[in-house]
């Protein structure tokens, strides 16, 4: 990599970032391209995100990602925000264009982008399970309603979240039925006749040590995703693969949230298995 007067920078802010995978993933892709730009973590303290957001300008960043914990924080310091991200309320990119930061959520369009490019899986008239209705939850539900998936059960444990979510997702799209429970109801029907069921918590275990879900239920007509990225197998994924359905982890979601970041920022598209090696590479090396 050559940095010099030129080089463009962009970055990701976001607290902490020691794991971050993104500057490998980007920085890979911006030496393939053959440009001079270089992408570099940006740690920030909780009461700092309009200035650092002010040094974007100063500094006349291309963009920034935004991760854990500011993906809400900076959207009163943004001059414009899709109407995606303004939806969910998160924002994972910032385009820094004609003295403006735009705020984009590239996090649905990576999940919506690795079900149907990877899994060759087509979303519309689907019954939708999801577990979660946090930031990760919001963005998928609404990008697969807007796909036109036909039912969408929402299971949390936090009813009031998950009411919050329904709204959310019907002013997306009055298509969908959407229905919200809590893991401790009986949701084991209605996971059986679930046709796409993903995992949007960050809990790995579940029986009594973590969330409650009726594995058993699952079967062989299903695809079962798992948002965590992580290289160790998710213990869903493997009871799911066990009774035979198809199954997809979140380093696809990863990859795909992180070409369209690229491809806003640069205009270009995205070399994504160049960058699908980079993010394999180092979660191998990391052992995350
Ligand atoms: P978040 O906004 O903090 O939401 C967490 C969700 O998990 C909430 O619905 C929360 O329920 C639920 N939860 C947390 N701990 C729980 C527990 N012990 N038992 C039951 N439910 C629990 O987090 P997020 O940003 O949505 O992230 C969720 C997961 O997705 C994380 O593992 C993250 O790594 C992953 N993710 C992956 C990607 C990717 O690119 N692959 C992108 C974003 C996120 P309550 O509402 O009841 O608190």
């Amino acid at each position: 990599m050559r940095i010099d007067g030129n080089t463009r920078l962009v970055g990701i802010i976001g607290n902490p970032l020691e794991h971050t995978l993104s500057p490998v993933i980007h920085n890979a892709a911006f030496d393939y391209m053959g440009l001079n730009w270089c992408y570099v973590p940006l740690p920030v303290e909780h009461d700092e995100i309009e200035k650092a957001l002010e040094g974007i300008k100063v500094f006349r960043f291309a963009g920034v990602n935004v991760t854990m914990p500011f993906k809400t924080a900076v959207l009163p310091f943004l001059d414009e925000v899709a109407m995606f991200a303004e939806s969910v309320g998160a924002v994972n990119t910032i385009l820094f264009d004609k003295d403006k930061l735009i705020g984009y959520n590239t996090d649905g369009r990576g999940f919506y982008t690795a079900l149907s490019r990877d899994l060759g899986y087509d979303v519309r008239g689907k019954k939708v399970l999801i577990l979660g209705a946090g930031g990760a939850a919001r963005s998928v539900t609404i990008s697969l309603a807007v796909a036109g998936c036909s039912r969408m059960v929402i299971v949390n444990r936090s009813s009031e979240r998950a009411r919050s979510l329904k709204e959310i997702i019907r002013r997306s799209s009055s298509d969908v039925e959407v229905q919200c429970l809590t893991p401790e109801e009986d949701y084991d029907v209605l996971l059986a006749d679930s046709d796409l069921i993903i995992n949007a918590t960050p809990v790995f275990s579940f029986g009594k040590s973590g969330l409650r879900i009726p594995v058993a239920m699952l079967n062989k007509s299903q695809v079962v995703c798992d948002l965590n990225y992580s290289s160790y197998y998710s213990p869903l994924l493997e009871e799911a693969e066990a009774r035979g359905a198809t199954v997809m982890d979140g380093k696809g979601m990863l990859l795909y949230q992180a070409a369209t970041a690229f491809e806003i920022w640069t205009g270009l598209e995205a070399p994504v298995e160049v960058m699908r090696v980079a993010l394999l590479r180092a979660l191998d090396e990391a052992r995350i």
